[in-house]
């Protein structure tokens, strides 16, 4: 098959390379899926860019996700000809991942494609899709509801931060959407953003508290952004924490908290269990407007992917990157 490789160097970045990889070396997994759709998200920017910390077993295929149909399953639950998308679970890190033509993975891991969704469409999603939902999810289940004022959406323009603000406005969020991108506001306001923010605003330090402007947060960005989310989060409001590309700090105080209520929330993808993750895609099927969807949306070919990886880290990627892999 062709796979993306990563082989560890002395020190620096890892060596990466499009070529032919033994299918048959394949293991660890009842299924053998046939891939057909990857996305870049930031962690597979992090893999090929830098390898460590995020790749940990080496050589590595990196692609955090994957969707595709199984061609082989020892699984009673899964058949040849099942759709399936699968995300986190180490792939790309531990496990090898979707950036080749072939997957072997348990059958614990994938969910089945939504019904009327194309493999595409589910890496239009992805992880980075799956991690806005998730996080507004764990909004809605803390209590938060538009009635109580607007959310704010960190990293807008990025991949999480699209999808959070396309699912927030569907549900009736007044979307506040942060970015360091003016030029990408028309973008923000078609995907459902009310009121643009420029990110300069939250990222550098803060007061513990300040003016409550939102009722809840969904955070792609970590450091003093996430600090100054929470310090103008409104009172008994809530903040759903899932990324750092501003940093992995959190310079913070228990301000929000004890004199306020506020609420934060953690959002991991890799491990989400099935139901949640059943939850999610049911609600992603539900709600996300393929249309808007397909507006955030580029595609590149698996041959592309090492070059475009530089690009995501550095802030430069809009919304959501689907691979396609031949
Ligand atoms: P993207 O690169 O697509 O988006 C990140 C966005 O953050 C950028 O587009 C930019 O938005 C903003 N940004 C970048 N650098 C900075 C900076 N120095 N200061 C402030 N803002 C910055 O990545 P993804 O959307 O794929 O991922 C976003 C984050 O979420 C990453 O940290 C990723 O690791 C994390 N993540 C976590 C998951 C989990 O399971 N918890 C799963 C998926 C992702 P703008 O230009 O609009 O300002």
């Amino acid at each position: 098959m062709k796979a993306i490789v990563l082989e560890q160097t002395d020190g620096g970045a890892p060596r990466a390379e499009l070529r032919d990889y033994d299918e048959t070396s394949l293991t660890g997994g009842e299924l053998l899926v046939r891939v057909s759709h990857s996305a870049l998200n930031y962690k597979d920017g992090l893999a090929i860019a830098r390898g460590a910390p995020v790749v940990r077993a080496w050589p590595m295929i990196p692609g955090i996700d994957l969707a595709g149909v199984v061609v082989e399953s020892a699984d009673p639950a899964w058949r040849p000809g099942d759709a399936v998308v699968v995300t986190g679970w180490g792939m790309g890190e531990t496990r090898f991942g979707g950036y080749a033509q072939y997957a072997r993975v348990p059958g614990g891991w994938p969910v089945r494609t939504p019904e009327g969704m194309t493999p595409a469409q589910a890496m239009a999603v992805g992880t980075a899709g799956f991690t806005a939902v998730q996080a507004l999810l764990a909004l809605e289940r803390h209590g938060a509801e538009p009635s109580q004022g607007p959310l704010l959406v960190t990293g807008a323009a990025g991949g999480v931060g699209s999808v959070a603000v396309a699912a927030a406005a569907r549900a009736g969020w007044q979307v506040i959407a942060s970015t360091g991108r003016p030029a990408e506001a028309e973008y923000l306001r078609s995907l459902g953003a009310a009121e643009i923010v420029d990110r300069a605003e939250l990222s550098s330090p803060g007061k513990p508290l300040g003016k409550e402007r939102w009722a809840a947060a969904i955070d792609t960005v970590g450091s003093h952004t996430l600090a100054n989310a929470l310090a103008q989060t409104r009172g008994r409001g809530a903040v759903a924490a899932c990324g750092l590309a501003q940093g992995m700090d959190l310079p913070t105080t228990v301000a929000p908290f004890i004199l306020r209520g506020v609420a934060l929330l953690g959002v991991d993808s890799v491990y989400a269990p099935q139901p949640l993750r059943e939850q999610v895609w049911a609600r992603v099927a539900r709600d996300l407007d393929p249309a808007r969807l397909a507006s955030m949306t580029r595609s590149i070919p698996l041959s592309e992917v090492i070059a475009a990886a530089p690009a995501i880290l550095a802030g430069q990627v809009r919304g959501r990157t689907v691979v396609e892999v031949p």
